[in-house]
């Protein structure tokens, strides 16, 4: 592996060459929130309060999930800093943000500001990265998955993607919830409580039917749309021994106006240099990424990487090579030999696998 450098080491030689107002919030950004918040206003009140044929639902229903998405994006954003400052605006306009896909800003500061981004693919404290083979081996569930075929693991895992941001983020309440201080527990109850509650509060007044609509389809809309890119920022890339951004992290490129809905979410490298600066100068951070270290920098376009992801197994062997342990098939990561264009793998023996899970 080249050697490594933390994103601070990258960020200390970028910095320099990024105007000044780049390290300044952009509460500008709120304008696109109004934009969707508003929108999904609308949506809910059409279907709760109108009797349409469902076609029309459905149709609401796909602006509410990519609407929801949006604000996902932007929330991540906000509780970043990166659009006001103020700790209490910060979290109240990241609360609302997330409010759709029910996750809490104080939950998500602590598992993606202060976990993700400090130990970012790596495999112990990393709670957004892919398990290794050792993992694997000691988990029974995970075991069974890994003896399905991987087209088959492939359709079910992309499956998941509609319910995956949701479910990961119950998941991470309930690995955060006792390291908070006991006097600051009951907050962060409420913040994951209070938005279950206002949308069970509208299922009992619009009923299932139109609730379906209302929310639970958009909100599979948009873990699908959220967890497309998330499984794209790190999955193809080496677990790492330093949080080296331009090893660990990829950009996907997508059209310029998916970037102008989705908040520039797609500069996930230039996230993880500056994940204090307003997304909208990332496209000048991944100027001078590519200037100063052209061959380090992994990008792609979206649905080059979904496909790659498509035919790669999520097992880490060697923490830089993705291992298919039902058929011993070993494939690179980016960086390390993976090949987007041209996916190959080499076979390893079936007893050197085993002799490797026992260690
Ligand atoms: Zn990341
Ligand atoms: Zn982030």
């Amino acid at each position: 592996m080249k050697d490594l450098h933390s994103f601070g080491w990258y960020a200390a030689r970028i910095a320099p060459h990024m105007p000044k107002k780049a390290f300044k919030p952009v509460p500008g950004r709120l304008f696109g929130g109004l934009a969707y918040l508003l929108i999904c206003i609308a949506g809910l009140l059409t279907i709760g309060l109108f009797h349409l044929h469902p076609l029309f639902y459905l149709l609401i229903a796909i602006v509410l999930g990519t609407s929801f998405a949006a604000m996902g994006f932007l929330g991540h954003e906000i509780l970043h800093g990166t659009v006001v400052r103020k700790a209490w605006l910060r979290d109240l306009l990241g609360a609302i943000a997330f409010w759709p896909l029910t996750t809490g800003p104080k939950l998500w500061r602590k598992w993606h500001n202060l976990t993700h981004h400090v130990h970012t693919q790596d495999h112990e404290k990393d709670p957004d990265s892919w398990p290794t083979l050792e993992k694997l081996s000691k988990s029974k569930f995970l075991r069974w998955v890994y003896r399905l075929p991987i087209s088959v693991r492939a359709f079910s895992s992309f499956a998941s993607l509609t319910v995956t941001f949701t479910l990961h983020s119950a998941k991470m309440f309930v690995t955060y919830i006792k390291e908070f201080k006991p006097r600051k527990q009951p907050e962060v109850w409420l913040q994951f409580i209070l938005p279950w509650v206002s949308w069970i509060g509208l299922l009992i007044w619009i009923g299932p039917l139109k609730w379906f609509f209302a929310f639970l389809l958009p909100l599979l809309i948009a873990n699908f749309i959220v967890m497309l890119y998330i499984s794209t920022n790190h999955r193809l890339n080496p677990l790492v021994p330093v949080n080296d951004p331009l090893a660990n992290s990829l950009t996907v490129t997508v059209p310029k106006w998916v970037d102008v809905l989705h908040f520039n979410f797609s500069y996930h490298t230039e996230h993880h240099l500056f994940p204090g600066m307003s997304s909208k100068y990332y496209p000048l951070v991944k100027f001078h990424i590519k200037r100063m270290w052209p061959e380090r920098y992994h990008e792609m376009s979206i649905s080059r990487a979904v496909v790659a992801l498509w035919k790669t197994p999520r097992v880490y062997y060697h923490q830089n090579e993705l291992i298919d342990p039902r058929e011993g098939h070993v494939y690179g990561s980016l960086g390390n030999g993976l090949e987007p264009k041209d996916i190959q793998f080499r076979k390893i023996e079936a007893d050197k696998l085993i002799s490797e899970k026992s260690k």
